[in-house]
């Protein structure tokens, strides 16, 4: 139905991605009709390597629950938890969301909580696997301080493997693919933390121990706890870490950064719930009715085959999981705060969000919403299923394309570094606007309502800006803090030592406003004003001083570099005022000949 109304990646890229180059052209083919490099398997084909017992997620629960889901009677309440006075539809409504057979168990779980698990609880709760874990033989677990939030909390993550130690230089040498585990970027949307406790806690003691023979986990259950503790989406300061994976603003999403770099994960998952009454009720009349919303990276450059490994080895199969609990899925969509408009839009396409930053790190990155906004602990055990039964489903993927995963990523990284001065790149996409059907419910009578809207799909992306891919990018001996952002997300920087020239494209400047940030939900919650420059490229020498930089784009984070340096666009650094003013940067149109060393 609604799935198969839009059109699959493949598909819709070579159609509007037309390649410039044969040799482009040829791995858009290749991408398309399964030409082994990497060795691809036919679609719905039988998986190289069997499962290893990979549990029915509805057998880790640990205690029977009733089989009606009642809105459960909670005591006085912190800000954000519903009580049944206030409980946003009908129990028409709520019936439609029986609970799981079997429920959860975390401290924010326990009957007649009335908040979910603390800070202190999780790393309470980190710090008892870790320990059981030390006494099972050949089992590693450590608990990695990442960082701090703006508050001083700790970020911790939890490293689980079979690998000879836990640290970064161990999990590359064991060879398995790492899965990065993340929850609760935004501290209003509790269900992925509490599930990510839970499926620590089967890696470490319980059913899903076996996976660790073939893959590495790393679970961030709680990336923003300063906004669980207040309940709310942003972080102390008010920014929204989630759009905050390119500029890197915040500790936390450096902490995040810091994390991806070091590890390497092959696959990141990135957890949330998404607002199930709010302004859908209000511009739709209805309420929200799919148990899970799911995305890949979706923004510019993202190379043709991690799009098909994410839709052909994750996102089917995670879908197929789902309907065998009982559960819906649908797309990732959402709708932007302004009442009178009704459009729905996919996930973004920026290069924000740590869905589509993950992706330019070349990892599959995937977005997992259930629905919990605004409903405190309506559903709670339903919700927590769904992502339990869905990452299971992730991890049960990635052992079972443990082998191909390994050719895919240096595949991946090769063709990036081998379109260096050459090729085009994407500077800015958007979504393709479209119609689709969707099932939203009657807040009334809780029957299926079906609508028909205006639908702006991220899957087809639309080129907006396009320019000729440079060699590299030189950036002015002032531009510290962006080298140090791009050093963060793990982009090689190279410093000038003799001085020198090169054949560059500079940017000058055309016209100039201020404005903010938006994504699809409207304006985000920012830093504040950005510059939105225009610019035309002026072919010119580039005199490079000792003490200046330089980023070839012969790297495996070319793609994420683009994003970044590229000026006029919102998300670029010089927009964000990382970078001071035009003239401190250029693109290098020639391969230079520059003295450089690699910084400490
Ligand atoms: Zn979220």
């Amino acid at each position: 139905m609604t799935q198969t109304a839009l059109p699959l990646p493949c598909t819709s890229r070579s159609g509007l991605f037309r390649p410039a180059l044969p040799l482009l052209l040829s791995l858009a083919l290749a991408a398309c009709t399964s030409v082994p490099l990497p060795p691809w398997p036919a679609p719905g084909g039988a998986a190289k390597a069997p499962l290893p017992a990979a549990p029915a997620p509805a057998t880790i629960p640990v205690t029977v629950a009733p089989p009606v889901v009642v809105i459960q009677p909670v005591p006085a309440r912190p800000s954000g938890v519903v009580t049944p006075a206030e409980a946003p539809y009908s129990a028409a409504v709520a019936a439609r969301f029986p609970a799981p057979s079997l429920i959860y168990s975390t401290p924010g779980l326990q009957e007649g909580r009335s908040s979910f698990t603390s800070n202190a609880e999780i790393q309470n709760w980190l710090r008892d696997l870790v320990a059981a874990a030390a006494a099972t033989p050949a089992l590693k677990a450590a608990l990695l301080p990442i960082g701090r939030s703006q508050s001083g909390e700790t970020l911790d993550a939890l490293v689980l493997t079979r690998a000879a130690g836990t640290e970064a230089a161990a999990i590359a040498a064991s060879g398995r693919p790492t899965v990065l585990l993340i929850g609760q970027q935004h501290g209003d949307e509790p269900a992925g933390s509490e599930a990510l406790l839970v499926i620590a806690r089967e890696l470490t003691q319980g059913l899903l121990r076996p996976m660790l023979d073939r893959i590495n986990v790393i679970i961030v259950p709680r990336a923003n706890p300063d906004g669980s503790a207040d309940n709310r989406r942003v972080t102390t300061g008010g920014l929204d870490m989630n759009r905050d994976h390119l500029l890197l603003n915040t500790p936390e999403a450096q902490a995040l950064a810091r994390l991806t770099r070091d590890y390497r994960p092959t696959v990141v998952v990135d957890a949330h719930e998404y607002t199930v009454v709010g302004r859908f009720l209000q511009k739709f009349g209805a309420v929200q009715k799919y148990d899970a919303l799911l995305q890949y990276a979706t923004t510019a450059n993202i190379p043709e085959f991690l799009t098909k490994a994410s839709e052909e080895w994750y996102r089917r199969p995670l879908v197929a999981a789902l309907k065998s609990q009982g559960l819906s899925n649908e797309w990732y969509y959402t709708t932007s705060t302004d009442l009178t408009d009704k459009k729905i839009s996919m996930g973004g396409t920026q290069p924000d969000t740590g869905r589509n930053v993950n992706g330019l790190k070349n990892t599959v990155s995937l977005l997992i919403e259930t629905r919990g906004v605004g409903i405190g602990r309506l559903h709670i055990q339903r919700r927590v299923h769904t992502h339990v039964t869905a990452i299971s489903s992730v991890l049960a993927s990635t052992a079972q394309r443990a082998s191909e995963l390994r050719q895919l990523q240096p595949y991946i990284e090769k063709e990036i570094a081998g379109q260096a001065c050459k090729d085009e790149a994407v500077v800015e996409a958007g979504p393709t606007p479209t119609q689709q059907e969707l099932l939203m419910l009657d807040p009334i009578t809780g029957a299926d309502k079906a609508l028909r809207v205006e639908w702006n799909s991220a899957l087809a992306l639309r080129k907006i800006k396009t320019r000729v891919r440079p060699c590299g990018y030189w950036l002015s001996a002032s531009s510290k803090t962006a080298v140090e952002r791009l050093r963060l997300h793990g982009v090689q920087v190279l410093r000038v030592t003799e001085p020198g020239s090169m054949l560059g494209d500079l940017y000058r400047e055309t016209a100039r406003s201020a404005g903010e940030r938006q994504d699809v939900r409207g304006t985000i919650s920012d830093a504040g004003q950005i510059v939105k420059a225009e610019v035309a490229l002026v072919r010119g020498v580039i005199d490079a001083p000792t003490g200046s930089y330089y980023v070839p784009l012969n790297q495996p984070l070319a793609n994420l570099a683009i994003a970044a340096l590229e000026p006029d666009t919102q998300n670029s650094y010089f927009a964000n005022r990382l970078i001071d003013n035009l003239t401190g940067s250029a693109r290098v149109m020639a391969e230079p000949s520059l003295k450089t060393e690699e910084l400490p």
